[in-house]
């Protein structure tokens, strides 16, 4: 009977292992098409002040609608993107759109676009020329660009290609691009290790966020100031990602964490609406 059961959940696994198979191809031959199909589209997200609710930078985050079918959410397209090499050009592409859009924003607002960076992207011999091409290109000043990138991509490959993209980074960032460190929280980030990198601005990751207000709250909230604090001693600034409430903006303002980003703010958004938010008065409720 042990066996049978045992027999029984290999035939399950490989079915499921196939059907993942199935479901990764589908996606990476969707991709391959919609490039060139113009299915990508940006929507941005605020990075708000929380001692003035006014609005500091945009997040641009990828949103992939395939012809006639439902958005597919980039927590599932972009590992294949990644697998099949396809997100460098997805990467360039999403960059070059966020600088031609946001360019309005910066004139107007004097407001910074970060954009994600993949591993991939990151790792290509032509980084550091490509970006300097595309913010020359379209006229954005390089302080309005911020390049969001995670400690596993610095650290993936060994000491020799973290030095050098480490190098890369610290040169795009003495041209004036600045650097953010995403998902912090979530790696093996050593504070040790921070002092080392070519960084301007922390993501506390949103698994830090929902602490804040739960029930061991006391300890979570020494956790983020702790961590709040020592950047600021680095000179570095942070974000606090995945605000939801009222009640945890209102922490994150008491403990002196100087940005946050959540769906209390707002959602991504069209490019269109960014424009009627930068227009509107900022936020009063985080007070
Ligand atoms: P991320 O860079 O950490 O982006 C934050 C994610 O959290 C976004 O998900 C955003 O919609 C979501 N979020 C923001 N506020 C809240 C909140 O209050 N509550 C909750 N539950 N979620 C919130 P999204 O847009 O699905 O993107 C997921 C990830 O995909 C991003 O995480 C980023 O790693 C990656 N990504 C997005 N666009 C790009 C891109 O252009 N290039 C690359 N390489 N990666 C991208
Ligand atoms: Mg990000
Ligand atoms: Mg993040
Ligand atoms: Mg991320």
């Amino acid at each position: 009977a042990a066996k049978a059961a045992g027999k029984n959940r290999v035939a399950v696994f490989d079915y499921t292992l196939r059907a993942e198979r199935l479901h990764h191809s589908e996606i990476a031959a969707g991709l391959r098409r919609a490039l060139a199909a113009g299915e990508f589209s940006l929507a941005y997200q605020p990075v708000v002040d929380l001692a003035t609710g006014g609005i500091h930078a945009v997040e641009a985050l990828l949103r992939w609608t395939p012809a006639g079918g439902r958005s597919i959410p980039p927590d599932v397209f972009i590992p294949v993107a990644e697998d099949t090499g396809l997100i460098v050009d997805i990467g360039w592409w999403a960059l070059e759109q966020a600088c031609a859009e946001a360019k309005r924003w910066h004139e107007r607002h004097g407001i910074a676009v970060t954009v994600n960076v993949s591993g991939r992207q990151l790792r290509e011999r032509t980084f550091r020329e490509t970006v300097m091409e595309i913010l020359t290109r379209h006229a954005l000043p390089r302080n309005a660009l911020t390049l969001e990138v995670t400690e596993s991509m610095l650290l993936a490959t060994g000491p020799a290609e973290t030095q050098r993209i480490v190098g890369i980074l610290a040169d795009l960032r003495a041209h004036g691009v600045r650097i953010a460190l995403d998902d912090f929280g979530t790696g093996y980030s050593s504070l040790a290790y921070l002092r080392t990198l070519p960084v301007d601005i922390l993501k506390i990751d949103r698994s830090f966020t929902t602490p804040l207000t739960g029930a061991d709250h006391r300890q979570a909230r020494a956790f983020t100031k702790a961590i709040v604090e020592l950047a600021a001693s680095l000179g570095l600034s942070t974000v606090v990602e995945g605000v939801e409430s009222v009640e945890q903006a209102g922490v994150l303002q008491r403990m002196g964490c100087p940005l946050a980003q959540g769906y209390l703010f707002s959602p991504p958004i069209p490019p269109r609406e960014v424009d009627d938010l930068l227009r509107a008065t900022p936020w009063r409720h985080a007070a």
